[in-house]
C-alpha cells in the first residue's frame, strides 16, 4: 500500500526573518540600496520614533508604505524593542528593525542578540532559528568625517560616552590610553541634557593628555538640514559645542588644517612630505595597504 508522502514542511513554524538595518545619519540618499530593498520587502517595521518616520519615508518616496505595520518607541527601550522584532519575526513576519547611522555601532544590533542570548525558555529555539540579516549603514563618525575632509585618516578609536551602560572610570581608562597611543577619537552620544558633567571631564581629561592646539570637529545632525559642522583646537572648544546630535572627532598629534578642511595625513613617524611620484598602479599594489 503506499501512503501519501507529507509535506515535510506542513507542521513547523513559518520561518520569519529579522533585518537589522542602519538607516545612515540621516539624508534618504545615505541608505543604501540593500536597505531600502529591505524596507519595501517588510511586513513590520520596529525602530525608535525618529528612525520609524526616516523608514517610512524612504518607504513613502518609493511608493510602498502602504502595507507596512510601524511599530514605533521611545528612546531608552532598546531590550523591549529587540524582543517584540524577534517575536514578530517567530510568527513569520518579514521584520526590520532600524537604527540610525550603522546598526552594529551602539545600536540595535547587539541589542538584538543579547535578546537572543535571553530568550524565555520556550521562546530560545524558535528564536535562533530565525533568518536574521545585519545590514550596515553609513555610521556618524563616517558621514561627519567626510564633512571635515579626512580627520580619521589615520588610526583612530570610537568611544560612547554615554555612561548609561558602562561605568565612567572605564571611560576615562579608554580615552586616556587612545589618548597616549596617539589614536584619532571619535565619540558618541557626547552630552545629553541629563548628563551634562560627562563632556566637561572628557574635555579636562583631553587637556591633560594632548597638546592644546589639537584640533576637534564637532559635527552636529550631519546630512540633515540642521547639520552643522565646527573645528577648533582642544583650548578652544567648550562643553557646549556638543549635543546628542553631535559626534565630536578629535584629531591624533598630526591632524591638520589645508584650505577649509581638517585630514590626518597617513604617514606617521614618517617624513610627511610627497613621497615622490608614484610608480605604476601595479608595481604600488601591496595587499591590505590599498588606498
Ligand atoms: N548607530 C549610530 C549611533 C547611535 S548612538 C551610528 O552608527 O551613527 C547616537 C549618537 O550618534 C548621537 O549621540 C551622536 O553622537 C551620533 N549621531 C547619530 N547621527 C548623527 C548625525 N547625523 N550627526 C552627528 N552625530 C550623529
Amino acid at each position: 500500500m503506499v501512503t501519501p508522502t507529507a509535506n515535510p514542511t506542513a507542521n513547523l513554524a513559518p520561518i520569519g526573518r529579522l533585518t537589522v538595518a542602519g538607516l545612515g545619519p540621516g539624508a534618504l540618499a545615505q541608505i543604501t540600496p540593500e536597505v531600502a530593498t529591505a524596507l519595501q520587502d517588510a511586513t513590520d517595521v520596529v525602530g525608535y520614533l525618529p528612525y520609524v518616520v526616516r523608514a517610512q519615508a524612504l518607504l513613502h518616496q518609493a511608493g510602498a508604505d502602504s502595507a507596512v505595520r510601524l511599530h514605533a518607541s521611545d528612546n531608552r527601550v532598546e531590550l523591549e524593542r529587540a524582543q517584540q522584532a524577534l517575536a514578530l519575526a517567530a510568527q513569520g513576519r518579514r521584520v526590520v528593525v532600524v537604527s540610525s547611522g550603522d546598526p552594529g555601532v551602539f545600536a540595535m544590533a547587539a541589542a538584538v542578540f543579547e535578546a537572543m542570548e535571553n530568550a524565555p525558555p520556550a521562546q530560545a529555539a524558535a528564536w535562533q532559528a530565525l533568518d536574521v540579516q545585519v545590514l550596515p549603514g553609513i555610521t556618524a563618525m563616517l558621514a561627519a568625517a567626510a564633512r571635515a575632509g579626512a580627520p580619521l585618516g589615520h588610526d583612530f578609536c570610537c568611544i560612547n560616552l554615554s555612561d548609561n551602560l558602562k561605568p565612567w572610570p572605564v571611560i576615562a581608562k579608554r580615552v586616556q590610553l587612545a589618548a597616549e597611543a596617539d589614536f584619532a577619537m571619535a565619540f558618541y552620544n557626547p552630552r545629553s541634557v541629563s548628563r551634562p558633567e560627562g563632556f566637561v571631564r572628557l574635555l579636562a581629561l583631553l587637556r591633560t593628555h594632548c597638546e592644546p592646539q589639537r584640533l576637534v570637529v564637532f559635527a552636529r545632525a550631519v546630512s540633515t538640514p540642521d547639520e552643522q559642522l565646527r573645528v577648533c583646537t582642544l583650548a578652544e572648544a567648550q562643553p557646549e559645542m556638543a549635543d546628542m546630535r553631535t559626534v565630536v572627532l578629535v584629531g591624533n598629534s598630526t591632524t591638520r588644517r589645508v584650505g577649509r578642511f581638517t585630514y590626518t595625513p597617513r604617514f606617521y613617524g614618517l617624513p610627511t612630505e610627497s613621497p615622490g611620484p608614484s610608480p605604476s598602479p601595479a608595481a604600488s599594489f601591496t595587499p591590505g595597504n590599498t588606498p
